[in-house]
């Protein structure tokens, strides 16, 4: 049996097992993609404490080794359900079910969709969510980046390092993310900010072959002739498969404040996946901490 049952191998899940491991506890984290989490595909994190400058995959494999070389159990399973049990909790996995004394619930957030007609049928074929994993892709070609917030300005300023032109459509004048960032992209000369606007039509059968928007004043639709539509307008959270725990708000995160408590006692909720402001690596790493030793806290 497991002392600390954590799922999800992002960075909450895996500064929670180097805290479960340090306080002398068995831990096992379940990852069902990519240890490291959303980060893993960044290119450049700059705004973590200590660390100038590192890409993700870099940070990713530093915090996962850190974590094994401590003695966490590294599980790559996707955990389908958390059962009650006597003592503790059962971790279900397509594979097996794995007895823990606490859970730590850390899965992370998913990407927001437009909801447009043919989105998903041209995912992959011109819509994507993941500017950095495949910007490479349309090197030379026309862009567009959806969204307001830091993500979709990160977005396009790697963009715009490859391709021809990115349009960054915002349905607002003003961007929700830092003005660093808004900053960096008007020195761009092949940046146009298309603001005001939503999109309303993609176009093409089996590739995207345009974006129509419409702008939010006049009712105008404008085409704009790109091969590429990159959705950054926000995350969804992942947890529909604790629905049964009763531990979620009404959004679907984590009902769990900055204790990382939820209302089950034995299971703590660390990182984007809980209800909070601020979605970070700092945020997610110090919740990992707090969670890990309310645990322990909790299996005295
Ligand atoms: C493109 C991009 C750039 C970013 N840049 C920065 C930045 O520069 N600085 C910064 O501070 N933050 C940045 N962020 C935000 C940061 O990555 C997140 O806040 C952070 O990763 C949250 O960590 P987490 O561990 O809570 O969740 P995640 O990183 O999302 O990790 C959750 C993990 O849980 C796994 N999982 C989910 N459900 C299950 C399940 N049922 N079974 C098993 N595993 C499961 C997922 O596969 C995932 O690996 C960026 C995010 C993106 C998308």
């Amino acid at each position: 049996m497991y002392d600390i049952g954590i799922i999800g191998g992002g960075t909450a899940g895996l500064t929670a097992a180097i805290y479960g491991q340090r306080a002398g506890k068995q831990t096992v984290v379940f990852e069902g993609a990519n240890y490291g989490g959303q980060i893993v595909f960044s290119p450049n994190v700059e705004n973590y404490p200590g660390i100038a400058s590192i890409s993700g995959a870099q940070y990713s494999m530093n915090l996962m080794e850190q974590a094994a070389n401590l003695g966490a159990e590294m599980k790559r399973e996707a955990v389908t359900e958390v059962k009650d049990m006597e003592e503790g909790f059962v971790i279900v996995t397509a594979e097996q079910e794995y007895p823990c004394r606490t859970v730590i619930l850390a899965t992370g957030v998913t990407h927001r969709h437009l909801g447009l007609d043919k989105e998903e049928k041209l995912t992959g074929a011109g819509v994507s969510y993941c500017a950095t994993c495949d910007g490479m892709f349309f090197r030379g070609r026309n862009t567009a980046v959806i969204g307001g917030g830091n993500t979709a300005l990160q977005d396009a300023e790697f963009l715009a390092n490859y391709c021809n032109k990115v349009y960054l459509v915002h349905r607002r004048d003003e961007f929700r993310g830092d003005a660093k960032n808004v900053e960096v992209l008007k020195q761009k000369d092949n940046v146009e900010f298309v603001l005001n606007a939503v999109p309303k039509e993609l176009l093409g059968e089996n590739m995207v072959e345009g974006l129509i928007v419409t702008d939010k004043n006049t009712g105008e639709e404008k085409m704009l002739d790109v091969a590429g539509v990159f959705v950054a307008i926000g995350h969804l959270p992942k947890n529909e498969a604790f629905a049964e725990l009763a531990i979620l708000d009404e959004g679907g995160f984590i009902a769990a404040g900055e204790d990382c408590t939820t209302s089950r006692p034995g299971i703590f909720a660390a990182g984007d996946c809980r209800t909070k402001e601020v979605r970070q690596l700092t945020t997610a790493a110090a919740d990992g901490a707090v969670a890990a030793l309310a645990a322990v806290k909790y299996m005295r």
